[in-house]
């Protein structure tokens, strides 16, 4: 059986990306290319935007036009679009993917209580290197405990508009995760000034911005002569882009319900 998918975001650095995996992939097809209603792609051959043949889908941005014939909806845009997206696929009774990232508390409220009606796969990042290394974040600090200072470094291109990265966040949550330690209680988001020594129960957070760094991650582990470093750095948007359509592969089918990326990989 062919997996039917739409792109929302379909203009974008990793709706292109998405447009390429589904391309490559067998068992999938891309039967809508949705973005902006003012994005000056709109109307142009999302093939030809992602530099392959043209595929006949053009850029458009009917929601519900895509989703009575797409089987799943893979969203990679802004917080608002990843909403408008959900009510949609919540009347159409369709799954949806999202990589989107940025999302407030509020925001993040709305989305958990959406896959009470659908299945939503949602993940900071589609990479299977990853969300490998989310378990052996959360594991290294199982194991090391509150000997050993947690701190996070991420760096990205210099068009990404959130910061921390929803990785760096996510690394965040698995490494507070296996110290018993609520994130939101312990997170540092940069340091400056007077800060007086460091606490101990703190996770520190690292941000650098510029050029076109794809996506790099390192988590610190810091103690007494020794530290121990664990790093994941992405060469090409290719690698998110496959594990979403291997997600909406995935998801297609499944009951309602709220999966990861750790789900489709059985981790
Ligand atoms: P981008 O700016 O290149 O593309 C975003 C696209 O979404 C644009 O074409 C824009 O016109 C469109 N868009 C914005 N608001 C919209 C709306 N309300 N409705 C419809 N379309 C809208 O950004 P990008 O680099 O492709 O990243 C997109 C998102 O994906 C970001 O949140 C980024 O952090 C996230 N991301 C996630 C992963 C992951 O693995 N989960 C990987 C890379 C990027």
């Amino acid at each position: 059986m062919t997996v039917k998918i739409a792109i929302l975001g379909a203009a974008g650095r990793m709706g292109r990306a998405l447009v390429n995996a589904i391309a490559s992939q067998a068992g999938v097809e891309l039967v809508a290319a949705l973005d902006r209603d003012n994005a000056p792609e709109s109307g142009l051959d999302a093939g030809s935007l992602a530099g392959l043949p043209a595929l006949g889908v053009f850029i458009s941005s009917d929601l519900e036009e895509a989703l009575a014939v797409a089987d799943v909806l893979i969203d990679f845009t802004r917080p608002e679009g990843t909403l408008a997206a959900i009510a949609a696929c919540k009347k159409a009774g369709r799954p949806i993917v999202i990589g989107t990232t940025g999302f407030t508390p509020e925001q993040k409220a709305l989305i958990a209580e959406a896959t009470r009606g659908i299945a939503v796969c949602q993940a900071a990042n589609f990479s299977v290197g990853v969300n490998v290394l989310l378990k052996l974040v959360e594991d290294a600090a199982r194991t090391l405990g509150d000997a050993y200072d947690v701190e996070i470094v991420e760096a990205h291109h210099r068009h990404k508009v959130d910061a921390p990265s929803g990785t760096a966040l996510a690394l965040g949550e698995a490494a507070a995760a296996g110290l018993q330690r609520d994130l939101k209680q312990v997170a540092i988001y940069g340091r400056e000034g007077h800060t007086g020594a460091r606490k101990s129960e703190t996770i520190g957070f690292v941000t650098v911005r510029g050029g076109d760094v794809i996506g790099d991650h390192t988590v610190m582990y810091l103690g007494d002569g020794e530290r121990l470093e664990l790093t994941h750095k992405a060469s090409s948007r290719q690698n998110f882009a496959g594990g979403a359509v291997r997600a909406a592969l995935w998801l297609a089918g499944k009951p309602v319900g709220s999966y990861s990326m750790r789900d489709v990989l059985g981790l």
